[in-house]
């Protein structure tokens, strides 16, 4: 396994990444939607992988949701940085993380368009469930 760390700007959000890729082979995605155009977003994940996202002051943790709404995506209040796309289903979640906001981003490659408009909202939970990664939301702990 190999393990990132990575948070938004102020520290609020931390995520630590853990992937079966090494970072030079890894399949960065530029998701070509009008949200991750705005924010430039590179944004990676492993299903053999995990993701635990740390969230140290709830108040300050924005759950952004547009279009079909079956996503949070999980911005800092204070410093404003966008670091993962988080689906609840079920019992279980999955996530993706943003490259940008890992210690190690320059070791990973150049990212490659995506365009996922138009998939309906069973195909798009269908495609995080089977691409996304595992993961765990922790509130409120230091
Ligand atoms: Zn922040």
């Amino acid at each position: 396994m190999h393990h990132f760390h990575g948070s938004c700007h102020c520290g609020n959000l931390e995520v630590d990444y853990s992937a079966t890729v090494a970072p030079e082979d890894a399949a960065v995605r530029a998701c070509q939607c009008s949200f991750c155009r705005k924010h430039d977003a590179r944004a990676l994940s492993d299903p053999s992988g995990a993701i635990e996202i740390t969230v140290h002051d709830q108040d300050l943790l924005e759950r952004y949701r547009f279009g079909l709404g079956a996503t949070d995506f999980l911005i800092c209040r204070k410093c404003g940085v966008y670091v993962s796309a988080y689906m609840q289903d079920g019992d279980d979640a999955y996530a993706n993380v943003m490259v940008n906001v890992l210690d190690d981003r320059e070791q990973f490659p150049q990212p490659n368009p995506v365009d996922l408009d138009g998939e309906n909202e069973a195909g798009k939970r269908q495609r995080r469930r089977d691409n996304w990664t595992p993961a765990t939301l922790r509130i409120g702990t230091d």
